[in-house]
């Protein structure tokens, strides 16, 4: 009797504990954040029912009894649009859900029965979580804490290759014929910065990703607001620092430098302060194959953006995030997203690609003992494996239906292992094409491998 009542305490105990998570879902435009979110809270939805999520245990031993949308406790952030993606995807012809472009948020009630020791089954309890999409461009202002303006402007001209330069030439031509002391005209620099902003998006569809600052890509709310009104100012140098500093505030030194620091201070600070640091768990998604599919050049742009990104994530005992925030994310995962673009035979190589595409940012991570976990994934499995026969080999394919309309059966390439040398792009390369979701008539959402994420991220607190 007394055993019992203390087994009931425990339990008791444990359900008020763990009732409550922030999962946040971040990456870059077009990594598939949306598709990631609607299939997530739809295979939720549909837990118990029709949805397919083995590798869930919760799901796997009968104890998902499904999820509800209740309303949000943070009123200042949107509501995710989970009814209007899905409503995209259940259209006819089914198409892809517009992508969200700054930060949602969807709260989910969980019910599930809780595991008792052989086999039983145990109460009733639930689990609220709050899911948060944001861009990951606005990870990528991190580093600007470190900054100030000089030092910006020149790192700024540094890292800009010259295919960027090609694109940005109309903004350099412009930066470039102004002096640091003239005098600051409003007009002209709102219009020189609406360069830099175009010149950053230019190289955003060209497919490049380490660009800053985040939020000239995806300005959420503050679409032409004049805090975005700057940019760096091309041939100051360090070593001018202090003829710089004496320049007038009317200057174009002056204003731009004042501009600048208003917009880490009251741009980049508060979301690391108001949102991010209240998450607990993570999961970064990446379009390897896309990036795959673009070259080189993107390639290891990519793989740059990447390392900036993740730096959000370094709770190293000196890192700048655990000095300024005290994060307390405690599960991170990161995901290649898109996996049913290439045969399932494949999946394993784009892990470890993955994890070669992160290798020092994983490094960081497991020394600062943050659990991760690499996975690849579909939100949407736009595809089915099939075999084909070639030359009396049979070889695995896919079949699926084009953004045009057009029913293929293809084999889209190798992924290769890890990073591709040099010649990979030369000899083969990877040409993918674009899937539009799938016909269905059942409810049911076809994924792969989202039950093996949601494991990793909420599995334990459905225990
Ligand atoms: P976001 O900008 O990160 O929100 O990215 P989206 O979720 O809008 O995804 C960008 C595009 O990638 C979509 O329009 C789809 O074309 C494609 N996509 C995303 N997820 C999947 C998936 O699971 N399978 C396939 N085949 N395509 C996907």
């Amino acid at each position: 009797m007394r055993r019992h009542l203390t087994q009931e305490l425990h339990n008791f105990i444990e359900r008020g504990r763990d009732r409550q998570l922030r999962l946040a879902v971040t990456g870059l435009s077009r990594a598939g954040k949306t598709a990631f979110l609607t299939s997530l809270v739809h295979q939720l939805r549909h837990a118990g029912l029709e949805a397919r999520l083995d590798l869930l245990r919760a799901a796997r031993e009968g104890r998902l009894l499904g999820a509800q949308r209740v309303a949000q406790p943070d009123l200042g952030v949107p509501r995710f649009p989970y009814d209007a993606a899905m409503a995209s995807l259940d259209g006819t012809p089914p198409h892809w859900p517009a992508p969200t472009r700054g930060i949602s948020e969807l709260r989910l009630t969980i019910k599930h029965r809780t595991r008792r020791a052989r086999g039983l089954l145990g109460d009733t309890a639930t689990l609220t979580l709050d899911l948060i999409d944001y861009p990951g461009e606005w990870l990528l202002d991190l580093p600007l804490l470190e900054h100030d303006f000089l030092s910006w402007s020149e790192t700024q001209q540094t890292t800009m290759g010259s295919e960027r330069q090609r694109l940005a030439a109309t903004w350099l031509s412009a930066a470039e014929a102004l002096a640091p002391d003239d005098e600051a005209d409003e007009g002209q620099l709102a219009e020189i910065a609406s360069h830099y902003a175009d010149a950053l998006r230019a190289s955003r569809e060209a497919g490049f990703a380490d660009l800053q600052p985040g939020r000239f890509l995806l300005p959420g709310d503050l679409e032409d607001a004049p805090v975005l009104q700057f940019f760096p100012l091309p041939g100051v140098r360090e070593a001018n620092r202090a003829e710089l500093d004496a320049l007038p505030e009317t200057s174009v030194y002056k204003t731009l430098a004042r501009r600048f620091d208003h917009y880490r201070r009251h741009v980049v600070k508060p979301f690391y302060r108001e949102h991010f640091r209240r998450f607990d768990r993570q999961i970064v998604l990446v379009d390897v194959l896309g990036a795959l599919n673009a070259g080189p050049e993107r390639f290891e742009d990519l793989s740059r953006a990447l390392s900036t990104l993740m730096r959000s994530f370094d709770y190293g005992k000196r890192s700048l995030m655990s000095r300024l925030f005290s994060p307390r994310i405690d599960r991170l995962a990161i995901a290649a997203t898109k996996a049913d673009h290439v045969t399932p035979e494949q999946h394993p190589n784009l892990v470890s690609l993955l994890e070669s595409l992160l290798a020092e940012p994983l490094k960081d991570l497991r020394y600062a003992d943050v659990p991760v976990k690499a996975l690849s994934l579909a939100a949407v499995r736009a595809t089915e494996p099939r075999e084909v026969d070639n030359d009396g080999q049979r070889r695995a394919a896919l079949r699926g239906t084009t953004l045009e309309g057009e029913d293929v059966l293809l084999f889209p390439g190798d992924v290769p292992p890890r990073l591709p040398e040099r010649d990979f792009w030369a000899r083969q390369g990877f040409d993918f094409t674009a899937f539009r979701p799938p016909y269905r008539d059942t409810p049911e959402l076809p994924h792969v491998r989202m039950d093996a994420a949601l494991d990793w991220l909420i599995g334990d607190k459905l225990k």
